[in-house]
């Protein structure tokens, strides 16, 4: 007997043939011997008619209030849920956050769980009940209810797993797992049947629509299995586990490359001709982060006659105000020239297998040499090759890697 979270979002539940669909995957799972706890979101819609709602009383409406508010679309569906468990003999109790309780820090809108209570759960476990938790809601030490950010159900989900020493933790969601990469740039795109924590944060740009990517961590950090499957269709999904688990499985092979990230959200901010010299580069990048601007990929080019120029990328919505910081910067150093272009993007390819592998970054530059696509930037970790390229190329370049790489195989 094995003891599985499940997970439903709000397009799952977002009506009541549809919690009906679910009440039958439950009984599924149950009628097959597992303990089964589940976590739900609250319809798809309603969490954002509530915002709205609130918006429409305060300007910007009073965080605890609003987490109040923002709480009741889960409390809808899980009790809805333990009712189509009941009218089919499931017997099924429904938790609201406060009630199991699921502690969080006092930061309304974006809470931390820090502790959650397993004792009732299991007891109704022992009893044969299925239990049903509100996602996305705790309850402060003085009695607050709190959420936990957009998606946040996910997290909900990992987080119990994890608390309960769970088998598994199942999200079921519209589509039926992780993609190599988006299979609107790529149709040819195959569903990954496991992937490592470490590589599902790295394709946090496919990864975001999927799950929240704040539960992958919560997954990694304690090893809670986890997959990703279609509540619309059959089928077993992606299983984001731990690099050591795959290994264990030696069915498992594991493949070199395991995706292609990519995102559109890049501007490249160039600053020509500063002095090479101790100090430049963090005169450069303060102003920077003290306007709360994230950095990514950073190049200092080889200095030549005492100055040097230096190239990092921003998240384009930051692009004009980092510009302008950067202009005055310029001036401070007496540089030569600032420049700025928001029509770049980032491509990465993703895998545990480059850790071990030689030659990966080197086909990567081939495939986009023979496509006559100009690499503008390279970054690199462990287990990831990001290059920054025109935007005009993207398709291209997602495409062709993808088959240099046989991901479509
Ligand atoms: N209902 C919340 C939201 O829409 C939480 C979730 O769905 O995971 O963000
Ligand atoms: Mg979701």
């Amino acid at each position: 007997m094995a003891l599985i979270v499940q997970k439903y979002g709000g397009t799952s539940v977002g009506n009541v043939e549809r919690i009906q669909n679910v009440a039958n995957k439950v009984a599924k799972a149950v009628a097959a011997g597992d303990q089964v706890v589940v976590t739900v979101s609250a319809m798809s819609g309603e969490t954002n008619r509530l915002i709205a709602l609130a918006e429409e009383m305060q300007d910007q409406p009073n965080k605890r209030e609003m987490d109040t508010l923002l709480s009741t679309g889960e409390q809808v569906t899980i009790a809805l849920l333990s009712m189509a468990l009941q009218q089919k003999g499931v017997d099924a109790i429904s938790y609201t956050g406060w009630q199991v309780p699921i502690r969080t820090n006092a930061v309304h809108s974006k809470a931390r769980i820090e502790e959650i209570d397993g004792e009732k759960i299991h007891q109704q476990l022992n009893q044969g009940k299925v239990v049903v938790v509100a996602g996305f809601q705790g309850v402060t030490a003085e009695g607050d209810i709190t959420t936990l950010g957009r998606g946040g159900s996910d997290t909900t989900a990992v987080a119990l797993a994890a608390a309960l020493d769970a088998d598994e933790c199942q999200i079921y969601t519209d589509v039926d797992g992780v993609y190599t990469t988006d299979p609107r740039v790529e149709p040819k795109a195959k569903r990954l049947d496991v992937i490592t924590y470490d590589e599902m944060l790295e394709l946090a740009s496919l990864g975001a629509k999927v799950l929240q990517i704040r539960s992958v961590e919560f997954a990694s950090k304690y090893k809670v299995p986890l997959r990703v499957l279609s509540s619309l269709q059959e089928g077993g999904g992606t299983l984001i586990t731990s690099e050591e688990n795959l290994a264990k499985d030696s069915k498992m092979e594991k493949p070199l490359i395991s995706g292609i990230a990519f995102s559109r959200d890049e501007a490249k901010l160039m600053i020509l001709g500063v002095p090479d010299k101790p100090g430049v580069a963090y005169q450069i990048l303060e102003p920077i982060s003290n306007a709360n601007i994230d950095v990514d990929l950073i190049i200092q080019n080889q200095g030549v006659d005492g100055t040097t120029d230096f190239t990092f990328t921003v998240h384009r919505n930051d692009c004009k105000q980092a510009f302008e910081i950067l202009q005055q910067t310029a001036e401070k150093l007496g540089a030569r020239e600032v420049l700025a272009d928001d029509t770049i993007v980032k491509v990465s390819m993703v895998g545990v297998g480059m850790k071990s592998h030689s030659g990966i970054a080197s086909t990567m530059f081939k495939t986009l040499a023979d496509h006559n696509i100009n690499i503008q930037m390279i970054g690199t970790t462990e287990i990831k090759i990001s290059v920054v390229i025109d935007e005009e190329h993207l398709e291209e370049a997602v495409q062709a890697l993808h088959s240099a790489f046989e991901l479509d195989v």
